[in-house]
């Protein structure tokens, strides 16, 4: 039998290590439009882009590991198609490969931004580690940055701009940092954060347009800043607002890459949809990791998360399923994130609360909070307090009703609250 995995990422790379460890000795290929062998994309924007942590640390194996667990890897070839009756993956290079078992992994790509002036050189994405290598780069040389989007990937580039010196400003539409996925109270615990490290906001506001450098002046401001017409110079706001820029960064959000689900006509919705063992409708292929929208029986519905923990173990719980095994993949949202002085996790989905309790210091950055929708907790996040991920996925999975009194008191143990 042959087991295919398009998408030499995390969750690619994860399920190839939990096939071999379950036993299965059959063909096993991965395929991966990039040319790196499969790598974490978390340092990305955090250690390695700030210089603090070396090329070697992001691989998900050593490169030898593939060769020694017998995986083929097909590295710099993109899977082009998916031909479900013949039961063959297609690729860019004009092979074909034979499956008996697909799994999906090909993760998501960042959104453009769609703005004139969008495709001036100095204007950045933030994907992969060729990505990340020019941003610190950029960043190295200084001067203005102005970052689009309050999420993640804005927030973490923000804060490593800052620690290499440069005027940073984060433009966004919403009236907070990360305000979908913990709201405007939580949200502003981190605009707080970055204010006091210098970081400028434009909430309410959206890019309009890039502009140019004009020619530089002999001995005018801008001579000898390297700076050339087809470079960024300038950003536009909604506000009418236009900001000086020698870097631009877009962390706009990403879109699942679904095109040869879509393609092969699996069902698509945001995502290739699966049911809670990873399978799509072909009980041949399955998706795990930013591509899958899976159901979630904890929550009751689908989801897709686009978060380092689900690519994880999303990855195995789909090869487990690929042997055979009852697989329910049920597990708890989770992500974390490192910005300057505050480390962070998080775990369930805040949708629908109607309370936030404080346990902790909020000014001090030592507390967790949790969400709650008619008494329950729904959603916590504990930020510079460590080890209580297990009591707090646990408080969440059980459903049972708490006390806001006890859940603030830090003297009550998490498992008794
Ligand atoms: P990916 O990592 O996107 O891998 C998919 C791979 O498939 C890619 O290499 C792609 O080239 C390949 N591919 C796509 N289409 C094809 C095709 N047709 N043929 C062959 N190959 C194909 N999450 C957290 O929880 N915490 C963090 O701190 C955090 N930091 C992050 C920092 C950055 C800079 C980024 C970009 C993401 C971060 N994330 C973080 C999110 C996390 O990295 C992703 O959720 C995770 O990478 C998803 O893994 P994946 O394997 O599903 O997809
Ligand atoms: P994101 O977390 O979805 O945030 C995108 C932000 O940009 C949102 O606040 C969004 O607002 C805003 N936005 C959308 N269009 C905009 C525009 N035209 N101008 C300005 N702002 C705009 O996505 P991301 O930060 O780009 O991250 C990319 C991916 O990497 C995500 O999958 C993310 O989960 C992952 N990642 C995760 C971590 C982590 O977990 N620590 C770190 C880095 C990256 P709306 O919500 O209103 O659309």
């Amino acid at each position: 039998m042959a087991i295919v995995i398009i998408g030499a990422g995390l969750a690619g790379a994860r399920a190839a290590e939990t096939l071999r460890a379950e036993g299965y000795t059959g063909e096993l290929v991965l395929v991966g439009a990039e040319r790196e062998h499969p790598y974490e994309r978390p340092p990305l924007s955090k250690g390695y882009l700030q210089g603090s942590a070396e090329l070697s640390s992001v691989y998900v194996h050593e490169p030898g590991w593939y060769g020694e667990q017998g995986v083929e890897l097909r590295l710099g070839v993109a899977a082009t198609a998916i031909d479900r009756a013949a039961r063959r993956v297609l690729l860019a290079d004009g092979s074909a490969l034979p499956y008996e078992r697909l799994l999906l992994a090909t993760g998501a790509t960042p959104r453009r931004l769609q703005v004139p002036g969008a495709d001036l050189a100095g204007v950045h994405y933030l994907r992969t580690i060729a990505d990340s290598q020019a941003l610190r780069e950029a960043f190295a040389r200084g001067g203005e940055v102005v970052i689009a989007g309050a999420g993640w990937i804005g927030l973490e580039t923000a804060a490593a701009a800052r620690q290499a010196g440069c005027e940073v400003t984060v433009v966004e539409p919403d009236p907070a940092p990360l305000y979908r996925v913990l709201g405007p109270e939580v949200g502003g615990i981190f605009a707080r954060l970055h204010e006091r490290h210098g970081v400028r906001f434009r909430f309410g506001a959206a890019v309009t347009e890039l502009r140019g450098a004009e020619p530089a002046e002999p001995g005018g401001e801008d001579a000898g800043r390297g700076l050339a017409p087809g470079r960024v110079r300038e950003v536009a706001l909604s506000t009418g607002e236009v900001l000086r820029a020698d870097t631009v960064v877009a962390g706009i959000g990403v879109t699942p890459n679904v095109e040869l689900a879509r393609e092969a006509g699996l069902e698509v919705d945001d995502g290739v949809v699966t049911d809670a063992s990873l399978r799509t409708a072909d009980p041949a292929i399955w998706a795990a990791g930013d591509v899958a929208r899976s159901f979630n029986p904890l929550l009751g519905r689908h989801i897709r998360v686009e978060h380092w923990a689900n690519a994880r173990n999303g990855g195995p719980a789909a090869a487990r399923a690929m042997l055979g095994e009852r697989v329910v993949y049920d597990r708890v949202p989770y992500f974390y994130s490192d910005q300057f002085e505050l480390g962070m996790e998080f775990s369930g989905d805040i949708t629908g609360h109607d309370e936030i309790v404080y346990r902790g210091s909020v000014e001090d950055l030592e507390f967790i909070a949790f969400w709650l929708r008619h008494g329950t907790v729904v959603a916590a996040m504990n930020v510079n307090v460590w080890e209580v991920v297990a009591d707090l996925q646990a408080l969440i999975r059980s459903g049972r009703p708490v006390e806001a009194k006890r859940l603030a008191d830090p003297n009550v143990p998490l498992a008794e609250v």
